[in-house]
């Protein structure tokens, strides 16, 4: 008998950094000391002033009903007078912004919005595992463009206009970079928007989840520069800055014919993100923000110890990442080599043997496109972080 299931999601790859994640709680589950280092999750608690809204929208009894299917009016005003404060995107509105069920669902709501069966996209790998799954489900071909470890993994302006064709509709990169941790620059996103305003019809897919944690001061969003607000689509949420993944709000900023196109497919997908969870958002985005600078300032910190950590283990080659709070080093000195009972072909083997043999879990690179990196994510307390290097430094020296 064929599969009841369609094609669509027997085509579908199940999402890596999810599937680790799963497994390595199964393994705690059965009592095993695992240190979790798959998912890319703040450790923090939502901070209390955003718990305190989200308690006292429950008490006003105001927020249970359907919410309007692209937000709250005074959370779409909030999110818009930041854009345009904090990111310089001048031209945004509250009409410019739907806000979604996170960030990754606005991502999925974008790309059902703009493509068509064969339409192109351009991801700027490494890159986030979730992109060129939505892409295909959507109908498209995701085209990869390559950064180098020598070039902190940034594809490039010129590489992007060699990658472009007649089918090219959009291109998505996010920065900071998850998984590579890699920040552009204003400079780089200026030779980009050079190159995507020479094409009609072609849009940027600016991904800023992880902008309030940048060690290179503040973000620049490519939808500031002269020409780019109508051609991209910044798309941002709470999960990281704000540690709320649970709660799951993400919102877009695109010009209005694509914001009203993703308000319609979530009219009849969801009808609009949770209530309550976007009160809460609303106090995080016009509250104090001392909160995610204490979370970003921690991270800096955490950074530093696992850059030194991760130099001391012989076969490493890591760069250094300038923002979101993810370590991308290149593991291929340990390919082809064995120890009790693994032998370690490829970065999906050595994640296998470190979650087997040191108890560390790790996220294999193949699943950003970069088969010869594995992905560590230091949203852990410094004392996990300490002694998981301390076990994958040991478990590392006894492959030969
Ligand atoms: N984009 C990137 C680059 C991410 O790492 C994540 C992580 N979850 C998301 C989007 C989606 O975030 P969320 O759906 O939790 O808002
Ligand atoms: N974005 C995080 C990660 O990459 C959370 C998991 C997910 O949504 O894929 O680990």
């Amino acid at each position: 008998m064929n599969s009841i299931l369609s094609d669509r999601i027997l085509n579908m790859e199940e999402s890596a950094t999810l599937a680790m994640a799963k497994k390595a709680r199964e393994l705690k589950s059965q009592g095993i000391d695992i240190i979790g280092l798959s998912l890319g999750e703040p450790d923090f608690k939502t901070p209390k002033h955003i718990q305190e809204a989200a308690k006292a929208a429950i008490d006003e009894e105001k927020y249970f009903s359907y919410p309007p299917v692209a937000g709250y009016q005074d959370l779409r005003e909030a999110i818009a007078k930041k854009l345009r404060e904090e990111n310089n995107i001048s031209e945004a509105k509250a009409e410019n912004i739907v806000v979604s069920t996170g960030a990754k669902h606005s991502i999925a709501n974008t790309f059902m919005c703009l493509i068509n069966e064969g339409d192109e996209v351009v991801i700027f790998s490494p890159y986030w595992v979730s992109y060129a799954e939505i892409i295909k489900l959507a109908g498209g071909v995701p085209v990869l463009i390559e950064g180098t470890l020598e070039n902190n993994f940034k594809a490039t302006a010129s590489q992007l206009e060699a990658a472009l064709t007649d089918k090219t509709k959009a291109i998505i990169y996010s920065s900071p970079c998850n998984p590579t941790g890699s920040v552009f620059s204003q400079a780089e996103l200026e030779a980009i928007a050079e190159v995507v305003k020479k094409r009609e019809n072609l849009v940027v897919i600016a991904d800023e989840i992880y902008e309030l944690i940048n060690y290179t001061g503040k973000n620049f969003s490519i939808a500031s520069l002269p020409g780019m607000f109508e051609r991209t689509i910044t798309v941002n949420g709470f999960s990281k800055g704000y540690a709320m993944t649970g709660w799951r709000v993400g919102y877009i900023c695109a010009p209005l014919a694509i914001a009203k196109a993703v308000e319609k497919i979530q009219g009849q997908f969801t009808s609009g993100g949770t209530g309550i969870a976007q009160r809460a958002a609303l106090a995080g985005i016009a509250g104090d923000q001392q909160s995610s600078k204490d979370m970003a300032d921690a991270y800096f910190k955490r950074r530093g110890i696992v850059l030194e950590l991760l130099q001391d283990i012989p076969g490493i080659k890591t760069h250094i990442p300038e923002g979101a709070f993810y370590f991308f080093p290149d593991v291929t000195a340990f390919f082809g080599k064995s120890a009790q009972g693994h032998t370690v072909k490829d970065a999906d083997d050595l994640c296998l043997y470190l979650l087997d043999i040191a108890n560390v879990s790790l996220v294999t690179g193949a699943a950003f496109g970069a088969p010869n990196c594995v992905r560590l994510s230091y949203a852990a307390s410094e004392e996990e972080l300490v002694e998981a290097l301390k076990r994958i430094k040991k478990a590392l020296g006894e492959l030969a």
